[in-house]
């Protein structure tokens, strides 16, 4: 993995940041991209290896095509593509605010389209490349009131197969990771609209939501996840293209 290069969009909290530390760690040269405070930017970056960021914000295609741009000029292009960078909301569809509707389809699916667009040619040209989009055991099951998330979540599982094929012969893979509920800031703040929505407590939506979903009781991990993305870069997983891997503790098994 020496000498290769990644972008690792929503890497300033949670899985993205996970993902973005293990490629470091692997000798990965990273540009993490996402949201937080001057701390928290700095602090994901020295834990990413002193990587660059980006801020760019992944609602905006221009932004997007920005920070494709300064990814070019400051790492000579992008080998591993982490479309990673997601948000959810949560609410019975007739209270669904149109504009959440638009932020989610805008940040969790059609972001990874601008990013990808602009970063094959560069793969195809190296004849070697990784894309990884975190999509979600919501990329194959629905939920009540997730009605943007899942529909992003089950367009970006078809983007991948479709963008799988196009590169099949060029060295580069395309797959997604689907995890189930992993403990992330992104969980924890849809605690309290959960239970809301469904007149719960807290610790009944974590057990009686959240967790009853998964057979083995248990959250993923970031480290599990960040794992899994790193082995999708190995000459192991050549052959791994148009995948959807899930890690959801079983649930999608049911
Ligand atoms: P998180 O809230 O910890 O991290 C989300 C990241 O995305 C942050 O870095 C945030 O700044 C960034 N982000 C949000 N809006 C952005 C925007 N407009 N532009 C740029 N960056 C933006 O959440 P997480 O749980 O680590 O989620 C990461 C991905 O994993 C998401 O795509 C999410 O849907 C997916 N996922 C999460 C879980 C889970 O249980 N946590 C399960 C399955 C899939």
């Amino acid at each position: 993995m020496r000498g290769k290069t990644a972008l690792v969009t929503g890497a300033t909290s949670g899985i993205g940041l996970a993902i973005a530390k293990a490629l470091a760690e692997a000798g990965v040269r990273v540009m993490i991209n996402g949201f937080g405070d001057e701390a928290q930017i700095a602090a994901a970056q020295a834990e990413a290896g002193g990587a660059l960021y980006h801020g760019a914000d992944m609602s905006k295609p221009a932004e997007i095509a920005d920070m494709m741009a300064a990814a070019e000029a400051q790492l000579c292009g992008v080998d591993i593509l982490v479309n990673n960078a997601g948000i959810q909301f949560v609410s019975p569809v007739e209270e669904f605010p149109p504009e959440k509707w638009d932020a989610i389809l805008a940040i969790n699916l059609s972001s990874a389209f601008h990013t990808t667009r602009l970063a094959v040619p560069g793969m195809k040209a190296k004849g070697w490349g990784r894309i990884i989009n975190t999509a979600s055991a919501h990329s194959l099951v629905a939920s009540p009131f997730k009605s943007a998330y899942v529909a992003a979540k089950h367009g970006i599982a078809g983007f991948t197969k479709t963008i799988a094929l196009e590169v099949a012969t060029a060295g580069v893979t395309v797959n997604c990771i689907s995890p189930g509920y992993v403990w992330t800031p992104l969980v924890e703040k849809q605690i309290p609209d959960t239970m809301a929505a469904r007149g719960l407590t807290r610790e009944q939506v974590i057990e009686d939501v959240l967790l009853k979903a998964q057979p083995t009781r248990q959250f993923v991990t970031v480290d599990q996840v960040a794992a899994t993305a790193l082995f999708l870069c190995s000459d192991a997983a050549a052959q791994i293209t148009g995948a959807n891997i899930s890690m959801d503790g079983g649930w999608t098994a049911a």
